[in-house]
């Protein structure tokens, strides 16, 4: 055994609830999960030859968390894109046209080092220019299954108003593609199996019909998932309206995507109606309650899409509108704005959000064989919470348990002390073990100021929204 954690609260995730093992332990062995159980069981000669032993009494020993859906590459505009109207247009664009490539990868490595601090093992990327972002999770250490954005709108899209529809760069789209294809080449199943690809078409609205049903069959020929943002907002609706004569999901039914190959991200103009087909056809869905909520004002369909058996995850999407990369987040606000919807405390407890950013978000990507649960002969991503943080105190474990609500509605990221990807240590005592944190954060800045002032004309000039207030010094 290489790593023994003992005396550890351990959430399993297995079975129908959170799987709690009171003083327990769990082995690794190379990157495999080799025992797990009450420490009580733990045979002496376990204790044989063990490399590290870590003691975590006081502490929670959980799943590492699933970021369902992220586009890293963003995170140098945090916070530059919200309470407006048409974010994507007026918040995102100006900005976008200004970012280098190596700003890109700068971004990428920031959004990394926060994941990984709050305690995210696995994160589903869809951005550019994935080859070097990939290059970053394999040294970081992340498990990472990502995609390079396919689309055939252009990409400053301030060019473009939301009022009409959009003409397609067919060139654009072939050469993306081919992107996608190169990078599934070059990176599926690299890192020892901890990086994986998927194909990333924008969306319904963003690729020509012809070249989507390509996209399908290459998903088929190669059996990667594919992963799209579906039925993202009334702009998507008005476009497939306009072009197709109906709306996003009976359009992908139609052309039989609607299936358990899909990864629809949001979900969040899709009908009763339509969650059920999806949901009921195998479908899988990301909900990124804090992104859709910043940027649209919305609740997206999670629980009806739970209650028609579909699997889903939670994603953190990215930083302009949401400003953090913090799976503690999603949980929280999952589960509060669902109660808020339904007007109902009991709606999506504290359990079940803790199982959508572990086991259950593990099966919606389609890793569910290998992570998200902690049970010999699966992979070695878990993480170490420290409970005695004084915001998560009292911590209560017999005969009343109050470590799950607590974990879910109070804990914020900074009580995660260790993460372990793969068996090895890529967090210790908060400290990234496998880069240089400081160098990522303080070129991050220096990228992100340049970017800000080259984009700062046109952000004032189009005046809206908190522009305004930023030009006329309020904000
Ligand atoms: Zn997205």
């Amino acid at each position: 055994m290489d790593i023994l954690i003992k005396n550890a609260l351990i959430l399993t995730m297995t079975g129908k609830g959170v799987g709690a093992i009171s003083e327990g332990y769990l082995g690794i062995t190379g990157n495999k999960i080799t025992a797990v159980g009450p420490s009580i069981e733990l045979p002496a000669q376990a204790m044989e030859k063990v490399k590290t032993v870590i003691d975590a009494r006081g502490k929670v020993v959980m799943p590492g968390l699933i970021d369902g859906h992220i586009h890293a590459m963003l995170t140098l505009f945090r916070g530059l894109a919200q309470d407006m109207d048409d974010w994507m247009h007026y918040g995102l664009a100006p900005y976008l046209s200004n970012l280098t490539e190596a700003a890109a990868i700068s971004g990428a490595a920031l959004a990394a080092v926060e994941a990984l601090k709050n305690g995210t093992t696995t994160l589903i990327d869809f951005g550019f220019p994935m080859p070097s972002i990939c290059r970053i999770y394999e040294e970081i250490g992340l498990r990472a299954r990502v995609a390079s954005l396919i689309t055939a709108v252009p990409i400053q899209m301030e060019d473009l108003p939301p009022g009409e529809l959009y003409s397609f760069d067919e060139a654009q789209g072939e050469l993306l593609f081919y992107q996608n294809l190169a990078l599934i080449e070059e990176w599926h199943n690299q890192a020892g199996g901890r990086i994986t690809c998927v194909l990333g078409p924008q969306g319904p609205d963003m690729i020509p019909r012809e070249l989507l049903l390509r996209i399908k069959q290459a998903a088929e020929d190669l059996g990667v998932m594919i992963h799209m943002h579906v039925a993202q907002g009334d702009r998507e609706t008005y476009q497939i309206a306009k072009r197709f004569n109906c709306r996003s999901i009976p359009y992908l039914h139609q052309l039989g995507l609607i299936d358990k190959n899909l990864l629809a991200i949001h979900l969040t103009e899709a009908t009763e109606e339509e969650i059920a087909i999806v949901a009921e056809n195998g479908v899988a869905m990301v909900c990124c309650p804090a992104s859709i909520a910043i940027i649209d004002g919305i609740v997206p369909p999670l629980v009806s899409f739970l209650e028609h058996g579909g699997r889903a995850a939670l994603g953190s999407d990215q930083a302009p509108g949401n400003n953090s990369h913090n799976l503690w987040n999603e949980m929280k606000l999952a589960a509060l704005l669902n109660k808020v919807r339904y007007r109902d405390p009991k709606v999506l407890p504290a359990w079940k959000a803790l199982r959508l950013a572990t086991v259950e978000g593990a099966r919606a990507v389609g890793l569910g064989d290998q992570v998200g649960s902690l049970e010999p002969g699966k992979l070695a991503d878990l993480i170490i919470v420290d409970l005695q943080q004084p915001g998560l105190v009292p911590y209560l474990e017999y005969p009343v348990r109050n470590v799950v609500p607590n974990l879910v509605y109070a804990a914020r990221g900074h009580e995660v002390e260790t993460v372990i990807i793969d068996g090895r240590m890529v967090i210790e005592n908060r400290r990234l073990m496998t880069m240089d944190e400081e160098a990522i954060v303080s070129q991050a800045q220096e990228a992100a100021r340049s970017c800000a002032a080259e984009s700062a004309t046109k952000i004032l000039a189009l005046n809206k929204g908190p522009a305004a207030m930023m030009h006329d010094g309020l904000i």
